[in-house]
């Protein structure tokens, strides 16, 4: 096979999806691919992946087959490239048998290019038949994590992967992507698909457009409608972590007249289709969800993610959070944390049916996300450094916390209370112990324990349990002290504390404030809401989701350079050459029609 060169992939990224370059994360996993190697790419949501496969895809002499978790992912993105005049397909159960078979007609004329399947496809000896019979350039494993008993999809049937790619005459290049950045799950990605000398290729996994902050003590209905109503020209997710929780907030948004959809895994499979693509329509301004939601949604335009809950692990929260902004455009996530969250996580996390190892893995990190609601420091740093991510920067500048105009201030003799509290206990009891220990609580248990006996007993006496509790959460999240990972988890000392308690070190923290957001500049956004109405009118007539027209990001560039002819429409980041045949002459006119009534 000869290897196609990189000047042929740039052609192919600027004729059919419009872009000028590669992003520099994309790049190496395109040269990678383009040479033959095998190359599991870990990269953020929202990074690009999906365009590292397709171009090498359209460049090899055969197909690829890629392999993807969920029917409404492949049908968007198969969608999607037959929109920029690629033959690709989707084989999948929610297809009738004639389409199914039509796709396989099409595969075995060898008039398909990429074509996607659920991995418990592999398990059919049609189509193991079938694929022995074409040329098969690449295997591309879309969310690879689920391959890995870490991931937090874990999905058995992608074990079926390395054994189908064995049956192949020649063997193709396996690719792997994922936004799961965990060693483990890296490790079982490369293990398990039987990668060869692979490039594992781990990009940053900073999103700088988009905003993170914690919010403590709200009135979370309050603030939720408030949120929703200021921010009423835009698509956002709200995570709930139940399904009642997500059916009290759905009826109250939308007895306040909000266009809400709601999703979880309780309703009937017609309604969560309903709801998802009046979402994916733009026809619901904001949807309510469990996790279940999500993980085929590719809408790009999704503005913010506000969770409602604190979820169980960063991974999940990092995955959630950053399905707001995907076309790089600002994006706003922000939690709401209450300390029944954490009640609530830790016992689902006991009641389910796994193991006592997993059982305290997932404690563990539960506990890593708790001190991520509870971190003084930068939040961006705390995501990138749990990510093991090396370049991340003490601070953004750009986060809740960074941008809170809070007073440093020196804790060191509350925290030498503390520690020496956490001390005399032995590291022997919880958090909420140690806390009544240290405020002098009459509790009986204390007595009979003969914890009152303690010297440390009643240093905060008169300060409520709430305050010590979430004084001792930010020395957790500080990595000061360190909750165990036992079904009862015990508090203990970290190697700092003991510099703090011999007085050679200082604590400081940033105490709660009142965020001042600086206020994003007032732009004229005229244009952008005409091509904004245009595209939702095309999509309407179309049946297509807005987004698989142009992306937010492709509208603003348009707006901002207002394009007159044909060639300096294909110049608007986004546009490629079949789109610019088809929508071209529309969105011309609509900016002629505003530039002559600017
Ligand atoms: P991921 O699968 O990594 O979450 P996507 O494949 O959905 O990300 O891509 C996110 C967005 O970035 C899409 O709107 C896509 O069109 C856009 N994009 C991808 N590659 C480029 C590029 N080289 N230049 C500009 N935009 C790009």
């Amino acid at each position: 096979m000869t290897t196609p060169d990189f000047t042929a992939a740039l052609a192919a990224l600027r004729k059919y999806f419009g872009y000028v370059s590669f992003r520099p994360t994309q790049e190496p996993v395109v040269r990678a691919l383009l040479s033959g190697r095998d190359t599991a790419a870990i990269m953020p949501t929202g990074a690009g992946k999906s365009i590292c496969f397709q171009i090498p895809a359209l460049l090899f002499s055969g197909m690829t087959l890629v392999i993807s978790p969920l029917i409404s992912l492949m049908k968007d993105q198969v969608d999607d490239l037959n929109a920029q005049g690629i033959g690709a397909a989707c084989i999948n159960s929610s297809l009738s048998q004639r389409e199914n078979d039509m796709c396989l007609q099409a595969v075995a004329e060898g008039r398909i290019k990429i074509l996607y399947a659920a991995p418990e496809r592999l398990e059919s000896p049609y189509f193991q038949h079938l694929l022995q019979r074409q040329n098969v350039s690449m295997v591309a494993v879309d969310e690879a994590h689920c391959l890995s008993q870490w991931g937090h999809d874990f999905r058995p049937s992608y074990l079926q992967i390395a054994p189908f790619i064995d049956t192949l005459p020649v063997r193709p290049v396996v690719s792997a992507f994922t936004a799961t950045a965990t060693p483990e799950v890296r490790e079982d990605i490369v293990r398990l698909l039987e990668l060869r000398d692979p490039l594992i290729h781990v990009t940053g996994f900073d999103r700088p457009n988009l905003y993170f902050e914690v919010r403590h003590g709200e009135d979370k209905e309050k603030f939720v409608v408030k949120y929703v109503r200021q921010h009423e020209t835009e698509a956002g997710i709200i995570y709930a972590a139940t399904r009642k929780e997500v059916d009290a907030l759905y009826t109250l948004l939308c007895r306040k007249h909000i266009a809400a959809g709601r999703y979880h895994a309780g309703l009937g499979e017609a309604e969560r289709t309903q709801m998802q693509d009046d979402f994916l329509y733009d026809n619901l301004q904001v949807m309510v969800a469990t996790n279940a939601f999500g993980m085929g949604i590719d809408k790009s335009n999704v503005r913010y993610v506000i969770h409602y809950n604190m979820p169980k692990n960063i991974e999940a929260y990092y995955q959630e959070a950053g399905r707001a902004g995907r076309d790089g455009e600002p994006g706003e996530c922000i939690l709401l944390y209450a300390p029944q969250d954490v009640m609530t996580q830790r016992y689902l996390i006991d009641i389910s049916t796994e193991d006592e190892q997993r059982k305290a893995h997932n404690l563990g990190r539960l506990q890593k996300m708790s001190a991520y609601c509870h971190t003084p420091g930068c939040l961006c740093h705390f995501l990138l450094a749990y990510f093991g991510d090396p370049e991340a920067p003490d601070t953004c500048d750009n986060c809740g916390n960074c941008r809170s105009d809070n007073e440093k201030t020196d804790v060191t003799i509350d925290a030498q209370k503390v520690f020496s509290c956490v001390y005399r206990m032995r590291g022997r009891y919880g958090m909420t112990l140690v806390a009544q220990v240290l405020q002098g609580s009459k509790d009986k248990r204390l007595h009979d324990l003969r914890l009152d006996e303690l010297s440390t007993y009643g240093l905060f006496r008169g300060r409520s349990l709430a305050a010590i509790k979430l004084l001792i959460q930010r020395f957790i999240a500080t990595d000061y002290l360190a909750l165990t990972e036992s079904q009862f988890p015990l508090l203990v000392l970290q190697p700092p504390a003991y510099d703090v308690l011999r007085g050679k070190k200082k604590v400081y923290q940033y105490l709660p404030h009142e965020e001042k957001k600086p206020k994003k500049a007032a732009a004229d956004n005229s244009l952008f809401e005409a091509l904004r109405s245009l595209r939702l009118k095309l999509a309407k007539a179309a049946h297509v989701p807005p987004y698989l027209i142009f992306s937010d990001a492709t509208l603003r560039d348009m707006s901002e350079k207002q394009p007159q002819t044909p060639e300096e429409f294909l110049d608007v980041r986004g546009v490629g050459e079949m789109k610019q045949k088809k929508y071209g002459s529309a969105f011309l006119d609509c900016i002629r029609m505003y530039r002559n009534h600017d």
